[in-house]
């Protein structure tokens, strides 16, 4: 007999006497949660249910196949039925729904989705791993075919073969969040050209508005037609073939194919019939173990609600890393260890069309909508490396932080070179309770071509630093009305000329030190420039000259940007 062989049937000898944990969904937080449980103890028996044909799929990859970026299905197989199998001595059942929980009896009942028979499995921890369901509006319409949302391999798959039989030309898409976005991406590779219907008046809702008008600038650049600010009402058969999207607003998009990416719902049905507790954001509550409110359950991944580290609020999180680690503690905890879950930061990227997106702890609506008034912003706009090796990119970053403490609190960053590698030390931070100090400190890679000595990340810190410590007070964008503030621009004049905040005055940099004494000493003066960096030098001159002066964070640069999100005047 095989070694194979005998471990099966050794296996099966055991069966009624082995500890039994049974998983519930094979992808990112089940699959995890079986392997480690695996490499942390071998007496007890794994069993693993996806009512889907695969387990440990990528669904991260999915808009790219849609894409033809990846061509060969097989490559978004992580790992197979058969790998769990041999490998790790794990049963995948596919194609198998958990249809019911019995507490009481500790079962759970499954159903074979081809024969519908059903049957029962006992179990002595249960883990919950559903995932997340894409949100359906119940509207007229959105179940026509040409109608898709993006789970699962098949639905890739059904994509791309509506797209290649049809010969499909345009698309729309409702929903500009980051799986919205993916699959605009992907379609443009597809060549078909693509609108994007979104609610909001901004792509991205994560990002503060004005975080979102670089992006929304790209898109437009690109191509894309955007419709923001306006739902969808409806989508209907249009005579000759195709669909018509109906918006809220009456505009009618015609598409040959329609992307519904408006967001995930927590997949509760067996938990809610199971009577475990859910949370107000509708995620199933766990502790910091991933147990459930039954001890015997566990939950993870995008089902759960966890408790977001910065605003210290239960939130949802449907991203992969999270659903990745929470499996890992699952395990961990059933095999009696206390790992504990440290909780969520929203860390998240995006590539669209060669921009990138990044953001890391709270944004500014999030921190105002969890009650935080203590607390301040700096604007900047580096280059992502030296600007005197060629080809340097501007990134636009937003940094968050505590007063008076510095703590970060958030940031949020968009450019086409270098964006990710910055939020991602900026996260690093955050998780180790780091403040704008230590941004300041930080001591981070330099060649030119990838950096400067003063990386973004430093100069971001360096920034909150002087606010902090009042070398640069900052005026508040939002009140740049604000009565007595005189608006002092110290570009040169032909910048000036070139655009600048309406009632601004003109008083260069490089004049200012034979000038400043022209500007009235009884004034608040709010001073501006391109990005920042002139200002701030004005700033620091003028105040060591007995003048009251503020710096506009990130200049006119953000000012345009502010504007545009309709925030300023
Ligand atoms: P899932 O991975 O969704 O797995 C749940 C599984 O459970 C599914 O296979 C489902 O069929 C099965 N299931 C549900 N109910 C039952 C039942 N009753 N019986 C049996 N099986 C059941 N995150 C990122 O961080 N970065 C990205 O770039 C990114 N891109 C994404 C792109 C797309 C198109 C999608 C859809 C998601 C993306 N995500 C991304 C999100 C990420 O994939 C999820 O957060 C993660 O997969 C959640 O893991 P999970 O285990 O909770 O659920």
């Amino acid at each position: 007999m095989s070694n194979q062989a005998n471990l099966q049937s050794s296996s099966l000898q055991n069966s009624s006497t082995r500890r039994r944990v049974l998983i519930v969904g094979g992808v990112a937080g089940g699959a995890s949660c079986a392997a480690r449980l695996r490499r942390l103890d071998e007496s007890v028996e794994i069993v693993m249910f996806d009512r889907g044909p695969y387990v440990s799929f990528a669904n991260c990859g999915l808009p790219y196949y849609v894409g033809n970026v990846i061509s060969d299905e097989r490559k978004l197989l992580v790992a197979s039925r058969e790998m769990f199998r041999d490998r790790f001595n794990i049963s995948v059942h596919t194609e198998t729904e958990v249809t019911g929980v019995d507490r009481n009896t500790r079962a759970i009942a499954v159903r074979d989705v081809h024969t519908g028979n059903t049957r029962s499995e006992r179990y002595d921890a249960l883990v919950l791993s559903p995932g997340a369901a894409p949100i359906r509006p119940q509207l007229p319409g959105v179940e026509l075919p040409g109608v898709f949302a993006v789970r699962s391999i098949p639905d890739s798959r059904r994509i791309r073969s509506w797209i290649a039989d049809r010969n499909a030309k345009t698309a729309v898409v409702v929903g500009g969040g980051f799986i919205g976005l993916e699959m605009v991406e992907n379609l443009i590779h597809r060549e078909l050209s693509v609108a994007i219907l979104e609610k909001l008046p901004q792509v991205m809702p994560p990002l503060d508005p004005e975080l979102a008008v670089p992006l929304k600038e790209h898109l437009a650049a690109k191509g894309v037609q955007l419709h923001l600010g306006d739902g969808l009402a409806a989508i209907e058969e249009q005579d000759g073939g195709g669909l018509i999207v109906v918006a809220e607003s009456g505009a009618r998009l015609p598409a040959d194919l329609v992307i519904l990416a408006i967001g995930v719902r927590p997949e509760t049905a067996l938990a809610k019939d199971a009577g475990l507790q859910i949370g107000p954001r509708g995620g199933i509550v766990v502790d910091a173990q991933m147990r459930t409110s039954d001890p015997s359950i566990w939950a993870v991944g995008d089902v759960v609600e966890v408790q977001d580290v910065l605003t210290g609020q239960e939130t949802v999180l449907p991203l992969a890393g999270p659903a990745n680690r929470q499996g890992r503690v699952a395990a961990e905890s059933i095999a009696g260890r206390t790992t504990h879950f440290r909780g969520v930061q929203a860390t998240a990227v995006v590539g669209v069309l060669g921009l990138t997106v990044a953001s890391t702890g709270a944004s500014e609506k999030g921190l105002r909508r969890a009650g935080f008034t203590s607390f301040q912003r700096v604007y900047l706009h580096p280059g992502h490396h030296a600007g005197y090796y060629p080809g340097a990119q501007a990134i636009h970053l937003k940094l968050l932080f505590g007063v008076p403490d510095g703590r970060i609190l958030g940031a949020q960053a968009v450019g086409l070179e270098g964006v990710e590698k910055r939020i991602d030390v900026i996260a690093t931070a955050i998780q180790f309770n780091g403040t704008v100090h230590d941004l300041a400190e930080v001591e981070l890679c330099y060649a030119p071509q990838f950096g400067a000595a003063k990386d973004p990340v430093n100069l971001a810190g360096m920034l909150a630093e002087n606010v902090l410590n009042g070398d640069m007070p900052v005026a508040d964008w939002l009140e740049l009305n604000r009565a007595g503030a005189l608006l002092v621009d110290v570009r040169e004049p032909d910048e000036f000329a070139g655009g600048h905040i309406p009632n601004a005055i003109n008083l260069p940099l490089s004049q200012l030190r034979s000038r400043y004494l022209e500007l009235p000493k009884d004034r608040d003066l709010w001073l501006c420039c391109a990005v920042g960096q002139r200002a701030y030098y004005a700033t620091r001159f003028l105040a060591q000259h007995g003048y009251r002066s503020w710096n506009l964070s990130g200049g006119y640069t953000t000012y345009k940007a502010l504007k545009a999100a309709a925030l300023t005047a």
